[in-house]
């Protein structure tokens, strides 16, 4: 136990605690700090600079300096910095998925899976930064000649949150770095020592002074907005709730700001009768568990053909009901905490609210006794149409299953949301298969899997889950500027 509680005290330690500003790690200008809770235990980790609007000032001053220098750096030295940065953050792999279950609460083989994503982004924008091209046409009437050229949009402006600490990070920076910006970005303040980490680790492998600058703070609108409006700032990219981002769009609209937003999610989980019931337990197992709920992409409700509905509530539940809760640093452990009492207090009461109208508890339905911001497995079946959990994020790990009669009726249940990012379907029908995904109104599509995220894939949503595409091809283009030049020879 003396052994365990010394290698988290080290792994805490090692992380720089204060804001990385062009290339030197320093205190807030004010001396500021801020408290980061494990949220297992509710106990204070450690304490990180607490900056103010100075510092982040700053913060964009050092990448308005280095754009110029940095955009003009050989692409591939920029893609090799990026691939020794991956090996890095692979070769620790295991301290840092211990330093993202304490500040964060998931199991550490869940933060472990997330590094090895995170670190995929690295990987893949460390080859796409030598992929940049532009065109040249002979234009219509053979006369003239079209050529374009791909430009790094220039200084970013970053902000994350705290589900997928490290992943929402590396999405956004890799290809930034590649592309040639300069960024400067703020974690959220329950999860900043992830990106601190990362920081580090890019420092190391050879990132220059001033490219990525990061900024810990406990008043983030007070501290970025000042950045969002500053007309030296090209680009903002935001990771969080709607709510969030819809602010910040406005704020963006001053310096019309080129802006990308991974916004909430409400992502329907259909099951048809011909599907592999086996297979569809396990997804839903993947899509409604991984992050304890708290993902953007979690499955926020089951919609289950009629004649399979009971059935698949119930094996849901057998396995719900199965996994292990505790302190994510612990052997077995499978649940972890949510991430603060708000969070614990909002999915109570989202399932208080569905139970009163009606819903049956199949298995869960309470926050247990003691400490940390635990809720139990919870499958709800019979679930009314206006219940708030149909309807709202849950953030959490609770299951509300529905039946449906149909194809049309569960295509329209499905898109009944002001929401758009992930859909999941099961089914065998391979005409079925394609209709629904072409019919469903979401960026992204799960066919017979419970999980989307990969570093090769474009991810991103329509409607209120926002715009832009982050990973894959596409997602280097979010940090590049088209030039076309009229030629006449
Ligand atoms: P949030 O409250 O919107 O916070 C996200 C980030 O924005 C944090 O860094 C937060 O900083 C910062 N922030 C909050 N208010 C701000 C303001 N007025 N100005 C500038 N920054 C501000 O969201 P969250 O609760 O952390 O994250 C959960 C949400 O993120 C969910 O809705 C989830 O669906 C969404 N999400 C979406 C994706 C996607 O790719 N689509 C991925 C993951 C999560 P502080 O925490 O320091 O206040």
């Amino acid at each position: 136990m003396a052994t365990t509680q010394s290698r988290e005290a080290q792994v805490v330690d090692a992380v720089p605690k204060q804001l990385f500003v062009g290339g030197e790690w320093r205190d807030a200008a004010e001396g500021g700090t801020l408290g980061v809770e494990d949220p297992a235990t509710g106990e204070t980790l450690c304490d990180v600079a607490d900056a103010q609007v100075g510092d982040a000032v700053a913060a964009l001053d050092a990448a308005v300096e280095t754009q110029a220098e940095w955009g003009s750096h050989a692409p591939r030295e920029r893609g090799e910095i990026l691939r020794r940065a991956f090996e890095m953050l692979s070769a620790r792999a295991d301290d840092l998925a211990l330093l993202m279950t304490l500040e964060m609460g998931k199991p550490v083989a869940e933060s472990k899976a997330e590094i090895t994503y995170a670190a995929e982004f690295l990987r893949w924008f460390s080859e796409e930064a030598v992929r940049i091209a532009g065109r040249y046409q002979v234009n219509q009437t053979g006369q003239g000649r079209v050529l374009t050229m791909k430009q790094p949009v220039g200084p970013c402006i970053f902000i994350t949150p705290w589900n997928f600490p490290m992943a929402m990070g590396t999405r956004k920076i890799a290809p930034a770095v590649a592309a040639g910006c300069t960024m400067v970005i703020k974690p959220a303040k329950q999860t900043p020592l992830s990106m601190l980490a990362l920081a580090g680790i890019l420092e190391e492998a050879g990132l220059p002074g001033g490219v990525l600058n990061v900024i810990t703070a406990s008043s983030s609108g007070s501290v970025m907005e000042p950045l969002i409006r500053d007309p030296r700032a090209r680009k903002l990219s935001f990771t969080g709730s709607t709510e969030v981002g819809r602010k910040l769009m406005e704020q963006a609209s001053e310096q019309v700001l080129r802006v990308s937003m991974e916004l909430g999610g409400n992502a329907p989980f259909l099951i048809f009768e011909d599907a592999d019931l086996d297979a569809a337990v396990q997804g839903a197992m993947l899509a409604k568990m991984r992050n304890v709920g708290e993902a953007c992409t979690a499955a926020n409700r089951f919609h289950v053909a009629s004649s399979v509905a009971d059935e698949f509530a119930s094996r849901l539940a057998e396995r719900m009901g199965a996994l292990k809760l505790g302190r994510g640093t612990d052997d077995g452990v499978e649940v972890g905490p949510l991430i603060d009492a708000d969070q614990r207090a909002k999915v109570a009461e989202l399932v208080e609210d569905a139970v009163g109208k009606g819903a049956r508890t199949v298995v869960g339905g309470n926050a247990p006794d003691g400490s940390g911001y635990f809720y139990e497995p919870t499958v709800l079946a019979d679930v009314s149409d206006g219940a708030r959990l149909l309807k709202e994020e849950i953030f959490g790990p609770v299951a509300p299953v529905k039946g449906f009669s149909s194809e049309e009726e569960a295509i329209h249940w499905a898109n009944d949301t002001e929401y758009g990012l992930v859909a999941y379907v099961y089914t065998r029908d391979l005409g079925r298969a394609f209709r629904v995904a072409e019919a469903l109104e979401t960026g992204m599509v799960g066919l017979n899997q419970g999980i989307v995220s990969n570093g090769a894939a474009p991810f991103g949503g329509v409607k209120h889950s926002g715009f832009g595409r982050e990973g894959g091809p596409e997602g280097i283009e979010e940090y590049l500027e088209t030039k076309y030049v009229a030629m006449s020879l």
